[in-house]
């Protein structure tokens, strides 16, 4: 069974792990199953299809309270002294699919199980002048619970500037009852001041008063979410306390 790429979470927390079908399945299932962002060659996993063991997964104490495993290295020039700003990527900087779309920003080749398959990724509008903008004023960090093998080329072709200092992926998030959370104690940055935007408030589980919650986006070509906080991000790089500005915010 193809692993699952892309981990698209929306704003109630539900997951959808989106994974391609073989040529069978294809021609067997119609686009009009689940979500209109699902497609002909890919599906949510259903119900009743036979399905290879799950693990048991049983909580575990917090390993990410170790202070000694700091998910990111010492910042250095230019981002000695600057606020960290933790992005989401999908629906909150791209969309991605597998299905076709004649509009999209990239084509992303993928290997999975051996097969090739093309994952087409569609850029949030003024996602170029947000990355521009707090590129120049944060330690910018892209935390995706995707899996590196497609987040790291969208990135590139996303980023050709490098506003991003770094990225971390799936591995990197903590795994609690089913759903990656992104535990901003663990990246080795002062918590006070790091702050986080992602479409998924489980994403940010643990650090609620730290988030931006930003809208999920899929495809409207009039989303100005990423524009319109652009002025927010030029007052909070310069502030002194970052959660009397997140409070301020209203979604
Ligand atoms: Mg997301």
């Amino acid at each position: 069974m193809a692993e699952n790429l892309v981990t698209q979470v929306d704003q109630n927390g539900q997951t959808t792990p989106i994974i391609p079908v073989d040529e069978d399945e294809d021609s067997q299932q119609s686009t009009s199953c689940f979500c209109g962002f699902l497609f002909s060659r890919c599906r949510r996993k259903r119900h009743n299809a036979p399905e290879a063991p799950r693990p048991m997964v049983t909580w575990q104490p917090p390993v990410h309270r170790d202070p000694g495993h700091n998910l990111l290295p010492e910042p250095g020039s230019p981002h000695t002294n600057r606020k960290c700003l933790v992005l989401d990527l999908d629906e909150t900087l791209v969309h991605s699919s597998f299905k076709p779309v004649d509009n999209a920003d990239f084509v992303i080749p993928i290997e999975i199980d051996g097969i090739q398959h093309r994952v087409y990724v569609l850029k949030r509008p003024h996602v170029d002048e947000f990355l521009r903008v707090v590129g120049g004023l944060f330690e910018v960090v892209l935390f995706t619970a995707s899996l590196s093998k497609y987040a790291d080329p969208v990135a590139d072709l996303l980023d050709p500037g490098s506003a991003i200092a770094h990225r971390l992926f799936r591995e990197h998030c903590v795994m609690s009852h089913g759903v990656f959370i992104k535990d901003l104690s663990r990246l080795g940055r002062n918590v006070d001041e790091t702050i986080i935007v992602d479409n998924a408030p489980a994403s940010y589980a643990y650090h609620p008063n730290n988030a931006v919650a930003i809208q999920t986006w899929i495809d409207d070509p009039t989303d100005t979410a990423l524009r319109d906080l652009i002025p927010f991000f030029e007052e909070v790089a310069e502030a002194d306390d970052i959660y009397s500005l997140l409070r301020t915010l209203t979604f």
